[in-house]
């Protein structure tokens, strides 16, 4: 389907042409047309599903067509994001979908001068992206009005409810105008989320979409760093003091998950296997047992455990890293389902780090690193940044002799 398809004008298709989008994503595809219409939208979505231009492409149309130009001080489009990253990545997407519409648009956020966003209001803005502290701020000094808000929009509603944000939020939707446009995009959707969605939207359009390469918010990640040979010692540490009530481990090979049951067995903790040299039946046996609550751990390569229907599991454990970044979306994607938190905890070896890139740059994050004593590796696992790129440290020169002495004598002298 074109977007021509989707009831947007020419200038906008044109720019997506020169932006090489050539097939609207899922959520834009659902979102666009219920946009135009002038309805709400309670979207279930997150980054990489192409929310975005779900909502950006649609308000720009809407505000292009109005002949009416904002008055000073005045924004017609407002939309909360949490964090200033994101609020310059939307504000990015709404000046190059805007390219050619001689619309006016603007980001503000805190931590940074208040005056020239004031002065650049003084004309008023079409779309303002704005997080909701700074959005206050300029409010109450008068810098903006609300009174022609025609649409909102709240991006990533969830994580400004985790921020802490809510109290803002109430006194920004008390200050709007009754009668305007709403649109609510969350990752998940809490009891809190909910809530505020019933109190602000009418009769919305509902959209679902599931991303293709991000992981859900919340999931807690974090990883231990670990010499290799002491990954299944560490395994059994972990489970015993977090408690963990079941657990879904994946391991790099077949050889790796039998050693590691067998391990678990030794222990006595019930545990069973589904790799691909185990027939049909025994794996769905496994996967039966599991669910029962019969088996504590189920070890399993990425392969075999494909497709297999495990929902509301707590945690799921990667002894090893996938080869494939996005087999690491498919593996911690089977907890926090629904709604319901999970935890995702990734055993990583030094020679595992370009993994973990790839992995920390498909899913633009970096994840937490968290040392468990007694288990420091000896090799260290390089740092990597959010963009998955793997930090060389230079080597340390050789310490020149005498130096320890030198030290000692510093400490002593302190004393
Ligand atoms: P978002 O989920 O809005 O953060 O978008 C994720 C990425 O997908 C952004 O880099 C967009 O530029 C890109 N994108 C959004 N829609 C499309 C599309 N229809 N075709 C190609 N790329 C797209």
């Amino acid at each position: 389907m074109p977007f021509a398809a989707l009831g947007l004008i020419e200038p906008i298709v044109q720019t997506l042409v020169s932006l090489d989008y050539t097939t609207p994503t899922a959520v834009q595809q659902q979102a666009i047309p219920a946009v135009l219409s002038g309805k709400d939208v309670m979207a279930a979505a997150q980054t990489g599903t192409g929310k975005t231009a779900g909502f950006a492409l649609p308000i720009l149309q809407r505000l292009f067509k109005r002949d009416k130009p904002v008055s000073s001080n005045a924004v017609r489009a407002l939309v909360l994001v949490p964090t200033r990253e994101l609020a310059e990545q939307v504000h990015e997407s709404f000046r190059a979908y805007g390219a050619g519409l001689n619309l006016r648009t603007m980001v503000a956020y805190g931590g940074v001068s208040i005056n020239p966003q004031m002065m650049n209001l003084r004309k008023g803005v079409d779309v303002l992206v704005a997080t909701p502290g700074r959005l206050l701020d300029l409010h109450r000094q008068n810098a903006v009005k609300f009174n022609e808000v025609i649409t909102l929009v709240l991006d990533e509603a969830d994580r400004m409810l985790d921020l802490g944000f809510s109290k803002e939020l109430d006194q920004v939707f008390a200050a709007l105008p009754k009668k305007r446009q709403t649109l609510l995009f969350s990752a998940t959707f809490s009891d809190q989320i909910r809530a505020m969605a019933n109190r602000l939207l009418r009769e919305p359009v509902r959209i679902e979409a599931t991303p293709r390469n991000t992981t859900v918010a919340r999931i807690t990640q974090w990883l231990v760093p670990v010499d290799k040979k002491r990954k299944s010692e560490l395994f059994l540490h972990l489970l015993k003091k977090h408690g963990w009530t079941q657990v879904l481990a994946f391991a790099k090979t077949r050889k790796g998950v039998d050693e590691l049951v067998g391990l678990l067995d030794a222990k006595r903790i019930p545990a069973d296997a589904i790799h691909g040299d185990k027939p049909q039946p025994a794996r769905l046996r496994a996967l039966e047992r599991f669910k029962l609550g019969e088996v504590k751990v189920l070890v399993a390569t990425d392969v075999a455990a494909r497709g297999l229907d495990i929902e509301d599991l707590p945690v799921v454990v990667n002894v090893d890293l996938p080869i494939v970044a996005e087999d690491y979306v498919h593996r911690t994607g089977r907890t926090g389902r629904a709604g319901a938190s999970g935890e995702a905890v990734s055993l990583v070896a030094a020679d595992e780090v370009e993994y973990l890139a790839a992995i920390e740059a498909l899913t633009k994050q970096t994840i937490k690193r968290v040392e468990e004593s007694g288990f420091e590796p000896d090799h260290r696992v390089p740092e990597t940044t959010a963009g998955g790129q793997i930090v060389k440290k230079p080597k340390k020169p050789k310490k020149p002799k005498g130096e320890t002495k030198v030290v000692q004598e510093d400490v002593r002298f302190r004393r």
